[in-house]
């Protein structure tokens, strides 16, 4: 039996025709579906659109429409596959999957860095290989399909802005890779229970702080002016700035008391964040009881504090939910 696969397109460039300003987002769904002759033989597609942008504009609520047009049609399909713009596709890959958990089907995001219209371009390839993944026994959870590699939908990073090759995984291997049109699983999961855990509420009350040397500390009290969450994205394996010039830790201790939820991540891509090993970086954790990221994406980090947030205010259950494991998003910890 043929699989039956539900395409949602939202935007992006694989959408976009070239126009006098820039390229912009104007093929429909099922003008996609043309693109890929042959998918017929493995499987059957319906198409529908529930957003037309670049990715650019890309807002959380959104997410949560992609959400209900997944669980609206989730008993009818055996998988999806959502088209979307590469700027912003590795945090809608780890926001759905926080609000969609443990779903057996395939829940595939892909795009490209070419329209689907052009001579050459990436985005028939991208397509093709998500409908055929989305196909493959092993398929599960929510997970992106770039240029033949499948990955994680928490561990995925834009690293290229024009190459084919734009997303990388990180920190976590691929889970398979896809070459002339075969499937190489790597990863195998089992134990999905028979109905996702879907999630209707998030709050993106969330802000991510990028350190640089001579920022002000001042900059923390405005920022929690307009929000619950302030992500710290620092050097290396992980500090805070204590110099008499400029300390963060009088500051750090203010909004900590106000009930302010501070995360600590790192800038460097790769390998994660490890508080314990310097002073700067210890003092604080300990003092503050600051959450750390350690292996996480910065995409992970924010999508699954805006997914906590809409669940709960408890700062010993954000805790907990934000160090639990969720489509792999975090193996290190201490
Ligand atoms: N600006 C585009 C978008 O994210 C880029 C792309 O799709 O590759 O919608």
């Amino acid at each position: 039996m043929k699989k039956k696969i539900l395409l949602i397109a939202t935007g992006g460039t694989i959408a976009s025709k070239r126009l006098e300003d820039g390229l912009t987002p104007l093929i429909s769904s099922k003008e996609l579906l043309q693109y890929v002759p042959g998918v017929e033989q493995f499987c059957t597609v319906d198409a529908i659109q529930i957003l037309n942008i670049d990715s650019t504009n890309l807002q959380p609520e959104y997410w949560l429409d992609i959400v209900e047009a997944i669980k609206t049609h989730y008993c009818d399909y055996d998988g999806f596959v959502i088209c979307h713009g590469t700027d912003t596709m590795a945090y809608t890959a780890a926001a759905l999957s926080y609000l969609i958990q443990n779903s057996a089907k395939p829940i595939i995001i892909t795009g490209a860095q070419k329209p689907i219209d052009l001579d050459v371009t990436d985005a028939r390839t991208n397509l093709y290989d998500s409908l055929l993944y989305a196909c493959h026994p092993s398929a599960h959870r929510v997970c992106l399909v770039f240029d033949g590699q499948v990955i994680a939908g928490t561990r995925a990073r834009k690293v290229r802005s024009k190459s084919y090759n734009a997303f990388e995984s990180i920190n976590y291997p691929p889970l398979a890779t896809i070459h002339d049109g075969r499937v190489i699983q790597y990863i195998h999961d089992s134990n999905f229970t028979s109905y996702p855990a879907f999630y209707e509420t998030i709050r993106p009350s969330v802000f991510l702080l990028k350190l640089v040397p001579g920022i002000s500390p001042d900059i923390l009290s405005v920022i929690a002016q307009q929000y619950d969450a302030i992500i710290i994205e620092s050097y290396g394996v992980g500090g805070i700035p204590s110099d008499s010039k400029r300390d963060f830790l009088s500051e750090i201790d203010r909004l900590v008391n106000m009930g302010k939820i501070i995360v600590m991540t790192t800038q460097v891509m790769h390998e994660g964040s490890d508080m314990n090993v310097y002073a700067v970086g210890h003092v604080a954790k300990e003092r503050y009881g600051l959450i750390e990221s350690f292996d996480m994406t910065t995409e992970a980090t924010v999508t699954k504090l805006m997914w906590i947030l809409g669940q709960t205010d408890n700062p010993q259950t954000i805790k907990s939910m934000f160090y639990t494991t969720i489509n792999c998003d975090i193996l290190f910890q201490e």
